[in-house]
């Protein structure tokens, strides 16, 4: 029977043969092994929170809710092996007895740890990188049903493509990664004039640890979320139980649901809502673990896309895109986020060998989004922009080879691993190329 599906963001939509949840890694060798003797497509799924339809196939949907858990740890180095199919919200809990926590993450962690490395998921902060950058081997089954293990000393090129791979060069089974002590953030919310911030940008996010800025269009005001880590952790000082569900549930989650419907059923409104909203925001101080501080709950769906620029170009970008949505008359009711990462060495990375700033653009679910997303995407081409992969864009492969440097040798791994395109799909085929054609 296929079974139908749709992501998170009801952006990408599946049939699929056959849905497969093998127990252990020789089940999912077999799995692979006997859908590529039937001439099936294989693709793994992880939490679906992928706007771009990197896990749809019409061939087997591989699930590794059984291939979870810590498999590994070397305390000393900090090494910390999960399986493939661990949710992110659940490592504090792996880690915690260790010492040990993950050294930065994005927003939300309902992804499992190969889901969020495949496609480049990023938190924020100048001197960190993205998940992906954390990772130190990988355990892969291959085409043909072959277990491997990878790392900067074994199998290297595979380990450079795969870590950051789309699902396309093999289904992970483990991944080992480099954790830190454990460690508490200190977070300040505030707002202050996006010109100001603008303005002294660079500076600013040298003196923060990881710095968040949101600015809803039609306002001229950002929301800074500022965590500093904090070298001699305390007694966490989180905000009081009724404060943090009234923010961030209610305020959060359940207003933001209401005006996201106010703001699509009367789109004149979008301008003062989010003038109210930005006006309204109150100061907010806490401690916490890092994990508690570093994500929330998202559970309003809408659609986003991406793109990493140089870091020094931001404040020139974020003018433009402004300066778009006025000339468009655009009612743009969801803010952009703006966030930073450390130049990295993984191939398919978007900050690869570049110190990058991440501009981020969203529209609730039942919004327009294409023409407004399709706009701001040349303004951040213009800029050298690199599309997240996990995120709406609409490049492909010959544009982003010129972005990507080294996505040329990623293409040549994938023809070495997979010549017969048993990990392909339509998205992976246009933003990698084909293999089969090639
Ligand atoms: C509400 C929300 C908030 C988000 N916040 C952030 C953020 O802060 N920062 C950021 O950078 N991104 C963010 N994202 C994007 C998200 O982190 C990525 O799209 C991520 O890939 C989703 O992980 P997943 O487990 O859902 O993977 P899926 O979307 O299910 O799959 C993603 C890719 O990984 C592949 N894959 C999955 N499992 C395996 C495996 N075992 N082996 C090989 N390939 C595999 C799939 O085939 C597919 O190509 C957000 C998305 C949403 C919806």
């Amino acid at each position: 029977m296929r079974r139908r599906w749709s992501n998170w963001g009801r952006s990408a939509q599946a049939e699929f043969a056959a849905v497969a949840r093998p127990r252990d890694e020789d089940a999912l060798a077999a799995t692979i092994r006997s859908a590529a003797r039937a001439g099936q497509r294989v693709r793994a799924l992880g939490a679906g929170h992928s706007f771009t339809p990197a896990a749809v196939t019409d061939g087997v949907s591989v699930r590794l809710d059984h291939v979870t858990g810590l498999w590994a740890v070397d305390e000393d180095a900090g090494l910390v092996t999960v399986g493939a199919g661990t949710r992110l919200r659940d490592l504090p809990g792996l880690l915690r007895p260790y010492g040990l926590a993950m050294e930065n993450l994005g927003d939300i962690d309902v992804q499992t740890i190969a889901g969020a490395i495949s496609t480049g998921t990023h938190g924020t902060g100048s001197a960190f990188t993205g998940i992906a950058g954390q990772v130190r081997g990988l355990r892969i089954a291959l085409a043909d049903g072959t277990l491997v293990d990878c790392s900067p000393q074994l199998r290297r090129d595979l380990f450079e493509a795969a870590r950051l791979g789309l699902g396309a060069f093999g289904v992970l089974v483990s991944v080992t990664l480099q954790c830190v002590p454990a460690f508490q953030l200190a977070a300040h919310e505030h707002a202050v004039p996006l010109d100001g911030v603008l303005e002294g940008y660079a500076e600013l996010v040298r003196s923060e640890d990881h710095l968040d800025l949101y600015w809803f269009p039609h306002t001229r005001t950002a929301l800074v979320k500022a965590n500093r880590r904090e070298a001699s952790p305390g007694a966490a000082q989180p905000l009081g139980a009724w404060r943090a569900w009234w923010e961030d549930e209610f305020v959060s989650n359940g207003l933001l649901a209401l005006v996201s419907e106010i703001g699509a059923a009367a789109p004149s409104a979008v301008p003062v809502l989010n003038r109210i909203a930005a006006a309204t925001v109150a100061e907010r101080r806490y401690t916490g673990d890092s994990h508690a501080v570093f994500t929330a709950p998202r559970r309003v769906r809408f659609r986003e896309m991406e793109y990493a620029i140089p870091l020094a170009a931001l404040p020139d970008a974020v003018r433009e895109i402004r300066r778009t949505i006025d000339a468009r008359g655009w009612r743009i009711s969801w803010p952009l986020e703006i966030r930073t990462a450390a130049a990295d060495d993984v191939w398919l990375s978007t900050a690869y060998e570049r110190d990058s700033a991440y501009v981020a653009v969203h529209r609730y679910v039942r919004d327009p989004f294409v023409a407004y997303f399709r706009e701001v995407e040349e303004v951040l081409l213009a800029f050298g922009g690199r599309p997240h992969w996990g995120k709406l864009h609409t490049q492909s492969v010959g544009e982003l080879s010129a972005r990507y440097p080294r996505l040329d040798d990623a293409r040549r791994v994938r023809r070495e691993v997979d010549p017969a395109g048993t990990f392909a799909n339509r998205y992976v085929d246009r933003v990698l190329g084909s293999v089969t054609s090639a």
